[in-house]
C-alpha cells in the first residue's frame, strides 16, 4: 500500500506525452498547445479608425470650425487618400487612416451640410484612432506549449490568419467494465443481484468532460479469465489507455490481475492508502516500437472508480495529451460543516463549493457506492488520516468540474 502522492509520482514518472498533430481551428478548442506560438502580425495591423465620423488634419484638433470634405473611406477599401490641413475625410469603423491624419471626431460631434462638415465640439490629438500594435505586437508570445486553449485564445489564432494549430494527440482510452451482475440500461434487470453499469457511462462521460482522451467502450465483461484476458488484449492493441473497472480487489471472482499477468502484465503497484479508492492498481506494458500501454484498474464501487480516476488517471492523460497543468485544479474554501476523518487513510470527501461564498458543504452519503451525492457535487475535499477538519476552517478542494 502507498500514498496517494507516490502513486501519482510513480505513474507520472512513466508516462511520457503523445507528441504532436496539427489540427484545423474548428477542432481545435479544448487540446493542448503543443507548441508555443508567437504573433506574426501585429494586432491591430494598421492604424484603423474606432468610430464612424470625420478623419481631421493633426492641425485642426483642439479647435471647432468648418473643413472640407474631400473623400470617403470605408472599411475593406484602400482608396490612398491624404488629409491637409483644413479637410476632412468621411471615415467608418475599422477603416485605414488616410495619411495626415490627427484625429478621428465622431459623427456624432459634428454637422454636415453637402461637402462641408462643421466639428461641434475641438477633437484631442489621436483620438478615436486604434494604433497598429496597441493590442498584440509581431513577435509578441501568444501562448506558451502545455496550454489549454480556449475558444478567445483559437480565435487569435484566427487573427493572425493561422488555419491550423500544433496540438498534443490524445490518447486512445479503452474502457473496460467488469463483473457477472452488469446489465446495460435499456434492458429490463433479469434476477435479483443484477444491477446497472454506471461505470462505463461515468468513466466515459468523464473523459469527455475534461476532453482530454478519445474513448473506446467495450460491453461490460461477466467475472471470466479468460473473457477478461481477451478484451484486455482487445483494447491493449489500439489503446494507448487501458481503464479496467471492478475486479480489481481481493474476491475470489476479482480476476483482472490474473489477467493481466497471464498478458505478461505484472503491476507497477497495486492498492492506494486512499479512500474512497484503495484497490487501485497501476501497470504499464512496453510494446514493441510503439507507445508504452498504460493499465489502471479501478475498484468497482462508483465513487472509487471516480475518485481515483480524477487523483490518477486523469493527470496521466493530461501529461500524454501534453499538458502543462496535469493536476486537478485545486480552490481555497470555507468548510461550512465539521468533517471527522476516522480512517487511517487520506479522504476525500464529496460536496459543493460555492464559488461565490467561497465555501465547501459535504453532500450525501460519504460512502464509496454513494452515487448520488456524487452526483450532486462540484468538488472533493481531502483530509489527512485520522483528522478533524473544523468548521468554518479554511481547506483546499479539489474542483471535478468548472
Ligand atoms: P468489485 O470492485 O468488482 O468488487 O465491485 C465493487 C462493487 O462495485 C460491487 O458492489 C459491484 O457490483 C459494483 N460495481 C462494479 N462494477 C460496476 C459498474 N460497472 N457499475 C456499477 N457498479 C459496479
Ligand atoms: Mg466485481
Amino acid at each position: 500500500v502507498i500514498t496517494p502522492e507516490a502513486a501519482l509520482t510513480e505513474i507520472l514518472a512513466q508516462v511520457t506525452p503523445l507528441g504532436a498533430e496539427s489540427v484545423s481551428l474548428s477542432g481545435a478548442v479544448g487540446r493542448i498547445a503543443a507548441s508555443s506560438a508567437s504573433a506574426k502580425l501585429s494586432l491591430p495591423s494598421f492604424d484603423l479608425s474606432a468610430m464612424d465620423g470625420y478623419a481631421i488634419h493633426a492641425a485642426d484638433c483642439g479647435k471647432t470650425g468648418t473643413l472640407e470634405v474631400i473623400g470617403e473611406q470605408p472599411a475593406g477599401k484602400y482608396r490612398a487618400l491624404e488629409l491637409a490641413a483644413g479637410q476632412a475625410i468621411r471615415i467608418f469603423t475599422g477603416a485605414p487612416i488616410p495619411v495626415g491624419t490627427g484625429a478621428v471626431v465622431m459623427q456624432e460631434d459634428t454637422q454636415r451640410e453637402g461637402n462641408r462638415v462643421t466639428l461641434l465640439e475641438p477633437a484631442e490629438s489621436g483620438e478615436f484612432i486604434r494604433r497598429k500594435g496597441a493590442d498584440l505586437c509581431e513577435g509578441q508570445l501568444l501562448w506558451s506549449a502545455g496550454t489549454r486553449l480556449s475558444a478567445a485564445k483559437v480565435s487569435l489564432a484566427a487573427s493572425q490568419g493561422q488555419a491550423e494549430i500544433s496540438v498534443g494527440k490524445r490518447p486512445r482510452v479503452g474502457i473496460l467494465t467488469t463483473g457477472s451482475e452488469l446489465q446495460t440500461p435499456g434492458i429490463p434487470l433479469a434476477f435479483p443481484g443484477q444491477i446497472y453499469n454506471s461505470n462505463a457511462t461515468l468513466l466515459q462521460g468523464l473523459l469527455q468532460e475534461q476532453q482530454v482522451a478519445d474513448a473506446i467502450v467495450l460491453d461490460a465483461a461477466a467475472d471470466d479469465f479468460e473473457l477478461l484476458q481477451a478484451c484486455i488484449k482487445q483494447l491493449l492493441e489500439t489503446c494507448e489507455v487501458v481503464l479496467i473497472a471492478g475486479g480489481v480487489s481481493v474476491g475470489d471472482h476479482d480476476l483482472v490481475k490474473p489477467a493481466l499477468a497471464a498478458l505478461g502484465l505484472q503491476p507497477e503497484f497495486w492498492r492506494v492508502a486512499v479512500k474512497p479508492g484503495k484497490p487501485f492498481l497501476y501497470a504499464r506494458s512496453q510494446q514493441r516500437g510503439e507507445h508504452p500501454r498504460h493499465v489502471f484498474g479501478l475498484p468497482g464501487n462508483p465513487v472509487s472508480a471516480y475518485v481515483t480516476s480524477v487523483l490518477f488517471v486523469l493527470p496521466a492523460l493530461r501529461k500524454l495529451a501534453g499538458s502543462a497543468m496535469v493536476k486537478p485544479p485545486r480552490v481555497s474554501v470555507r468548510l461550512l460543516e465539521t468533517i471527522n476523518n476516522t480512517d487511517r487513510r487520506e479522504t476525500y470527501f464529496r460536496g459543493w463549493v460555492d464559488a461565490a461564498a467561497g465555501t465547501f458543504q459535504p453532500l450525501g452519503l460519504q460512502e464509496s457506492h454513494a452515487l448520488f451525492g456524487l452526483s450532486r457535487s462540484n468538488a472533493l475535499l481531502p483530509v489527512p488520516p485520522l483528522t478533524i477538519a473544523p468548521s468554518d476552517s479554511m481547506q483546499s478542494a479539489l474542483m471535478l468540474t468548472t
